[in-house]
């Protein structure tokens, strides 16, 4: 019979440490393998130079550190680096560095697919396979601050769930993540640089703001009419607007923390007065602001760019409500890197 291995991972720092004492050592072991797979990053137990040989090997025959491969990287020429990442059971999933002149951002992938059905992105188009576990959401960040270093001299500064999946679906994992990420015997990270990106999930924005969470929270809202919405996110029937605005709003006063909404305009579907004042009229319900983000094309006859004319409008409108918007340029496109064009395409 075939004994699986444990992974060494899905323990916390105290069981690690009554692990050892059990097997006769000192608890001070467990907080040396923790920092090794948490600090460190570690991939092999071999690697753990401060633990003797006989304890690496007794490890090695009882568990497994199931880490992520990076399988192919490209690079694109505004510098951004888009990674297929390959899981333990054969999965894959994507991760995209994207430098600018005062920053690196990880975009990271939560789940594996995405069961939400946005009619723009193309992850929406891979069936939700499952959740990713904590650690390799975490593993990803590792590998992106990696080539942060390797290739734009210095450490990653900023990380957004706006990768593969919908992150508030696989809530549970994801905090975990940022635990690890944050944690002063983790990555060390401040939360105040991390973004969770949903497409708005009520009940769950409310749990995050009950939780007192210290991320970022964006919402990617496209439209704040709620026909319009259901015809290009069509889980919003079942999730309205006015619900979602009530979470926002429950979620501010818990944390007082404004909201960022991402908002693309494509022409012939929200690029009209009733759309800007009806997203001028969401925003005034809850400190925000606006990200207008480009389309990035996937192979849709459906949505266009709008023109330039209706994104100076809606920056105009917006602004002379005092509504902070800013244009956003998308970054690695000719790799299909940029937002909504994850989809495990072969380079
Ligand atoms: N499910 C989460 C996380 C994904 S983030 C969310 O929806 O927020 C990916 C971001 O890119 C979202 O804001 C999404 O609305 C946006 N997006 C999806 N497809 C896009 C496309 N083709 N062009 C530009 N942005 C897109």
């Amino acid at each position: 019979m075939i004994k699986t291995k444990k992974d060494i991972r899905a323990l916390t720092r105290d069981e690690l440490r009554d692990y050892f004492v059990a097997q006769g050592e000192k608890a001070f072991r467990g907080n040396q393998v923790y920092g090794w797979l948490w600090s460190k990053g570690a991939h092999a137990f071999e690697d753990m130079t401060n633990l003797s040989k006989e304890t690496r090997s007794f490890l090695d025959e009882h568990f497994v550190i199931n880490h992520i491969k990076v399988d192919q990287m490209q690079r694109s020429n505004d510098g951004t680096i888009k990674n297929a990442v390959k899981l333990h059971d054969g999965l894959t999933v994507e991760s995209v560095l994207i430098p600018t002149s005062s920053r690196t951002t990880a975009c990271v992938s939560s789940q594996v697919g995405c069961s939400l059905n946005c009619k723009f992105c193309a992850t929406a188009r891979l069936k939700r396979m499952r959740n990713l576990n904590p650690d390799e959401i975490f593993d990803q960040v590792v590998a992106i601050d990696q080539q942060s270093r390797l290739y734009h001299n210095r450490p990653l500064s900023n990380i957004v769930f706006m990768g593969m999946g919908e992150p508030l679906m696989n809530y549970n994992n994801v905090v975990k993540s940022i635990e690890k990420i944050t944690a002063p015997d983790g990555l060390g990270m401040s939360p105040k640089r991390i973004t969770v990106s949903t497409s708005g999930v009520p009940k769950i924005i409310k749990k995050m703001a009950d939780d007192e969470v210290k991320f970022n929270l964006a919402v990617s809202l496209h439209s704040a009419l709620d026909d319009v919405r259901t015809d290009i996110m069509p889980f919003n029937e079942q999730m309205p607007l006015q619900e979602l605005k009530d979470a926002l709003q429950y979620w501010y006063v818990k944390t007082k923390k404004r909201i960022t909404y991402e908002y693309v305009v494509w022409r012939g579907i929200n690029d009209q007065d009733k759309d800007i004042e009806a997203l001028i009229d969401f925003c005034l319900a809850v400190p925000s602001k606006v990200n207008l983000i480009e389309y990035n094309p996937i192979d849709d006859g459906q949505f266009q760019q709008a023109d330039p004319e209706a994104i100076n409008r809606y920056v105009a409108k917006l602004e002379d409500h005092g509504i902070t918007v800013t244009v956003r340029r998308s970054r690695g496109k000719d790799i299909d890197a940029a937002c909504g064009q994850l989809a495990n395409k072969e380079a």
